[in-house]
């Protein structure tokens, strides 16, 4: 029998609804959740497939290159932990995780005094308040950085919406991205259009952005926004990139490669870092992922833990424009939480 269960999607960090289709405790397939504020009926591409980190979902623990039992794994990781000083073991969570994952982590690392990182798109600090998807639709001109169209397609929506009340949309975009087809203007770097859009932008504009250079192109955004009393969006490629940072402190691409320098055992909460950061990810002795499916990073690990896929986790996080949502499990699971996780190493340690 179907069994039709609701959660948020967690491809991006706009929040959209979806509702997850069940057959004999298989997860078959999703559709929109059509009553859902954020998504207003629909779901995107990457929406549609976020069940593939339930489908794909890793089937066993594994400690070099071969499967092993959970307890073996742990055991292991135990002992990577204690065979490293404190300070060159550093723990790496981020927008994947829940609200309630990343407070697990934090304390983790915390009690130990292990280094924790978060990393959210190169974003440091968004401590300012941001625009509701609502005033996208109803802005008078949009400055857009990044294919937004593209990569947060619920949003990109809202941007087909201004566009539609003829607002005017100033653009850095790759030339023939989605985004680029609807912009007035498209603009050569993220300063060109800052700096030669801002004499269009009056109190109903946006400056929205998925991508940030510099913390000085952040600084310059919020001058911007301050002194044409614009809006900010910030949004994120991770969806819970906004709630992990009222936690933990988010840094930029050089200092977390600082802070790798002087590593010798990366224990990566539910993240594929590998692709990201430009980094020589040989030089760690020890990477244990703990994850929902194989990526990039766990084909590095040493050791990697499997642990629920956001369909198999309850929780909460913060949506781009900050909105807290809350999401429960969809399908019934027998992989351990990352809290769980973390209370089996503990007692271990
Ligand atoms: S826009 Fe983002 S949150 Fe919405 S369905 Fe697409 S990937 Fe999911």
């Amino acid at each position: 029998m179907l069994e039709i269960k609701h959660t948020l999607c967690p491809s991006c960090s706009v929040g959209c609804g979806i509702n997850v289709v069940s057959e004999e405790g298989d997860v078959v397939g999703t559709y929109p959740y059509k009553r859902h504020p954020v998504n207003e009926g629909k779901n995107c591409l990457n929406g549609r497939n976020s069940i593939d980190i339930y489908k794909n979902r890793l089937e066993s623990a594994i400690v070099s290159n071969s499967n092993v039992e959970l307890d073996k794994a742990i055991d292991e990781v135990c002992n990577v932990i204690k065979s490293k000083d404190a300070d060159k073991i550093t723990v790496f969570c981020s927008g994947n995780n829940s609200v309630e994952d990343i407070e697990a982590i934090k304390a983790f690392a915390e009690s130990n005094n292990f280094n924790i990182v978060l990393y959210a798109d190169n974003f440091v600090d968004i401590d300012f308040d941001v625009a509701s998807y609502e005033d996208i639709e109803n802005a008078s001109s949009l400055i857009v950085i990044g294919d937004i169209l593209y990569t947060n397609p619920l949003i990109g929506r809202r941007i087909i919406h201004a566009k539609n009340n003829e607002s005017n949309i100033y653009s850095f975009t790759p030339e023939n991205s989605v985004t680029a087809n609807v912009s007035s203007e498209i603009f050569d770097s993220i300063d060109d259009v800052l700096d030669n859009a801002q004499d269009k932008l009056d109190e109903s504009s946006v400056i929205l952005f998925n991508v940030i250079e510099s913390s000085e192109q952040l600084d310059k955004i919020k001058e911007i926004s301050e002194k044409t009393k614009s809006k900010i969006l910030p949004v994120f490629s991770k969806c819970n990139s906004k709630g992990a940072m009222g936690v933990v402190k988010a840094q930029s691409k050089e200092e977390l490669s600082e802070l790798l320098n002087n590593t010798d055992a990366l224990l990566v909460f539910n993240d594929d870092l590998i692709p990201e950061i430009d980094f020589d990810f040989d030089s760690i002795s020890n990477i244990v992922s703990f994850t929902p499916c194989e990526n990039s990073t766990s084909k590095a690990s040493q050791i990697v833990v499997p642990i629920k896929s956001w369909l198999e986790n309850d929780g909460s996080f913060v949506n781009a424009m900050g909105e807290t949502q809350t999401f429960n499990a969809v399908i019934e699971s027998d992989a351990l939480g990352v809290d769980e996780v973390i209370e089996k190493i503990q007692e271990k340690l």
